[in-house]
């Protein structure tokens, strides 16, 4: 028996029928001995058919009977076995086992094979087989009237799943002529966004970087080493966190946890850095200059400013690329074709990656990481929570004076006298701040849903940062909901706290708000939303003009890290900030456009609103530099992340593609396939809520979030409000699996999704190490840690390859 297992192993099972000691023996490679045998039993079956052998067989029992366990086999010196004739359907249950087996490994080889003969052709094909020894077989095998070319990238890192593959000379649907120009117009909209997202410093995926700069298709790896332990190369780009934190990842302290945080998290005790140079900071066209002690612009920084011009220019360009009829169908056409092999990829491997799921030890759904990518902080508690929080506070705290208004102080008890409620009266009904079927497309309903008991003097004691009593309730409520995600230690968050830019101080208090409370938990990295409400702000005559709003907002930043010393609460603060969110009701009409005319923000006293576009420009424009700076000084900088797409005009994605890293909801994107496609090919996170969309935008049967899923566009599941939305203590979960319920996602899906979101958060490098594993900035199946995501290599591989292709089918239009 173990000399069998020896022949077994050394020989592919599929040979042994026809072939000799000898040739087993010989120093050819596996794959060109399976090939060889391949053609030999073609010609035997070929001759045995010529002579009208009497031997019927079905092609079926051909294949099956081509096993291990043949006559052949005994003729290698194992000998008293008994198994089926080589002509019957094998009926030993280890016969019928091995047999399949071996047939799996007959069929990935062949295809292997086609893969490699592909690339011997026009490159584009690649297989790890691919060397000396089996060239002339390949030539052999191009040359065969059998042979059908097969258009499909294969990773070099094999995974062992049916693979779809086109054939034939058309391969996008459109004639050639259009997908030239299709492919010419789409590689220009990647272009733009790669150099938008290398100014902020954010990510843009390598795999589409290497087809912009011309290394891929030509240069695909031949050789890719899966090695999730050791060998880790520190991540290539800037990282957010300060880098000195990235010390050791070389060293890869790859435990599943990252380690213990340090006890002085806001680093109170560490002191404040200190730089040798101290800029002049302006403020000129609505961003802060840099400059130098001759009061020109600092050279390093030089190339971080845009200017509006080019900006306008971009945009118009997208505008005309997402309207162009050609260029729709063609994109339409490609994101069909996307959705539907990915149905047949899951039709084909569904079993095979929920084996693959199975077979990791200790892994599964409620022990993976999941972020909420987005959620604002002021509504993150649900409504029985706040309720709970709120009764508390009038039993123990009724004596506190929790307001001031014209020089009269009130207590918590008068509060409540006033608005004739006592503790006992309160419930979840009387708060009144869940979502209601009459929010629908009523976005001014649901900001007032943020008014408990619909009064706005309780959303001033209970839910806002600075009040009479210090934001105390809110720090102690937040820590609450902070709390119960450290307990269930797999679930992280990305809260939203807010600063309107109004006063220049509003960081400095947010800032000594959170140490002073110590609102602060490993689960938690902050984002800071800046809401569009220039016209309110003007109405009630507190600011002058636009640019106040942006000075207030970006100048205390500047000044930080120009010199930490001057805001040191705000230095240790924005350690823990990861991004920047811009929100408001995007379905209000915009009164103005966004042009050449348009006023600089010095001189935007108008009474409207500015449009979403002008918002997120300036933003840009300034986080744009911020970031350099910041990255010259070592310290961790921020990505645009604003909520985008949710309703409102599709100009809005427009300015969202150039400037952002990843945006919240992107509902329209379903009506703008050009967008769509450009979204898929630069892997642009979407963080869908759509429970919160399902309560004011769009019914929960008609999102397209398993749609995008489909296509494979990057997109995450996040709560957006559970104060509004959800009941249950764990609203993330609820999304998942009121998500996983309505749209019958799988067990891999579900992984999936939450693997996006951990990539798509603001959490460090240093942490996401731990949580999806030491390569997983690698893109395609060698960034893939099975252990940590419980996404089946199957599922990232097919990901990989399908992109892959996509690309290369643009892309070589360029050499045609
Ligand atoms: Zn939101």
């Amino acid at each position: 028996m173990s000399s069998r297992k020896g022949a077994f192993r050394n020989s592919p099972p599929s040979v042994n029928f026809f072939t000799s000691v000898d040739e087993e023996n010989s120093d050819l490679s596996e794959a060109a001995t399976v090939e060889r045998a391949e053609e030999r039993r073609l010609e035997q079956l070929k001759r045995m058919s010529a002579q009208d052998n009497a031997t019927l067989k079905s092609v079926d029992s051909e294949i099956f009977d081509n096993g291990p366990f043949q006559q052949g086999f005994h003729s290698s010196g194992v000998n008293g076995h008994v198994v089926s004739s080589p002509f019957e359907i094998s009926h030993y249950p280890i016969e019928i086992q091995e047999n399949k087996i071996a047939l799996q490994r007959q069929i990935s080889h062949r295809a292997r094979l086609e893969s490699s003969t592909c690339q011997e052709r026009d490159l584009m094909c690649l297989s790890p087989l691919s060397g000396h020894g089996i060239a002339e077989e390949l030539e052999r095998e191009c040359l065969s009237p059998q042979h059908i070319e097969m258009h499909t990238f294969r990773d070099a890192i094999d995974v062992n799943y049916q693979r779809m593959a086109l054939t034939g000379e058309e391969l996008s649907g459109v004639p050639l002529e259009d997908l030239k120009t299709a492919s010419a117009l789409i590689i220009e909209a990647l272009k733009l966004r790669e150099e938008y997202m290398d100014r902020i410093g954010c990510h843009f995926p390598a795999t589409t970087k290497h087809f912009l700069s011309g290394h891929f298709p030509r240069n695909l790896p031949k050789y890719r080493k899966k090695n999730t332990e050791q060998n880790v190369e520190p991540p290539v780009e800037p990282p957010r966190a300060s880098p000195d934190d990235l010390d050791g990842v070389g060293a890869a302290n790859t435990s599943f946890h990252p380690p213990e945080p340090p006890v002085d998290h806001w680093g109170l005790n560490d002191p404040l850095p200190t730089f040798p140079v101290v800029y002049r900071l302006e403020r000129k066209h609505g961003v802060t200059q840099i400059l130098g002690a001759d009061g020109e612009l600092v050279d390093t920084f030089r190339p971080y400013y845009i200017s509006k011009d080019k900006f306008l220019k971009d945009t118009e360009r997208l505008i005309f690329m997402i309207t162009d009829g050609p260029l729709k169908s063609f994109c339409y056409r490609r994101l069909k074709y996307l959705e539907n092999k990915f149905q047949l990829h899951v039709l084909l491997n569904e079993l095979r990656e929920l084996h693959e799921q199975k077979s990791v030890p200790h892994r599964d759904f409620y022990n993976i990481r999941k972020v909420d990518t987005h959620i604002h902080a002021a509504s993150s508690m649900n409504q029985k929570h706040l309720l709970r929080f709120i009764k508390k506070k009038m039993k123990t705290e009724a004596d506190t004076v929790v307001l001031e208004k014209n020089g009269k102080q009130t207590t918590l008890r008068e509060v409540f006298e006033g608005l004739g409620i006592s503790a006992y009266d309160l419930s979840v009904d009387m708060l009144d701040v869940h979502a209601d079927r009459n929010m629908f497309h009523r976005f001014d309903k649901f900001n007032a849903k943020y008014n408990p008991v619909g009064e706005s003097t309780l959303r001033e004691i209970f839910i806002k940062t600075d009040n009479f009593v210090d934001g105390k309730y809110f720090a102690e409520v937040l820590k609450e909901v902070l709390s119960d995600l450290e307990d269930s230690k797999y679930q992280q968050t990305e809260p939203r706290l807010s600063i309107y830019g109004r006063s220049k101080d509003e960081w400095d208090k947010l800032a000594h708000w959170a140490i002073s409370h110590d609102v602060w938990s490993p689960n938690a990295r902050w984002m800071v939303q800046i809401p569009r409400l220039y016209d309110i702000y003007k109405a009630k005559k507190m600011i002058k003009n636009f640019d106040v709003i942006l000075d207030n907002v970006f100048t205390p930043l500047f000044e930080v890290t120009n010199d930490p010393a001057s805001h040191p609460d705000l230095h240790r603060f924005l350690q823990m900030v990861s991004g920047i969110d811009s929100v408001d009701d995007e379905s209000k009409h915009e009164y103005v456009q966004f042009d050449r005319s348009t006023a600089q923000p010095e001189f935007y006293v108008d009474s409207e609103n500015p449009p979403y576009s002008y918002y997120l420009y300036y933003m840009y424009a300034n986080i744009t530099v911020l970031n350099a700076f910041r990255r010259a000084r070592g310290l961790n900088t921020f990505a645009l992340r604003p909520h985008c797409g949710e309703a409102g005009h599709v100009n809005h994605l427009v300015a969202g593609y150039l400037t952002s890293e990843s945006i919240s909801h992107g509902l329209l994107l379903r009506k703008v396939p050009v967008l769509q496609y450009l979204f898929y090919l630069s892997q642009m996170g979407i963080a869908m809520s759509p429970l919160s969309n399902n309560s004011l935008f769009i019914s929960y049967n008609r999102n397209p979030l398993p749609e995008y899923l489909m296509k494979g566009l990057n997109v995450s599941l996040s709560t957006d409000d559970p104060l509004q939305f959800h009941f249950t203590k764990e609203a993330l979960m609820e999304e998942y699996s009121i998500a996983a319920q309505v749209w019958k996602l799988s067990s891999c899906d579900m992984c999936e999704l939450a693997r996006n979101s951990v990539l798509q958060s603001g959490f460090e490098d240093k942490v996401k190490i731990h949580w999806l594993g030491p390569s997983y900035r690698e893109e395609g199946v060698i960034g893939n840690d099975v252990s940590r995501t419980n996404v089946p290599d199957i599922r990232v591989s097919y990901r990989y390859e399908a992109m892959v292709d996509e690309l290369t089918n643009l892309f070589r239009t360029k050499h045609l």
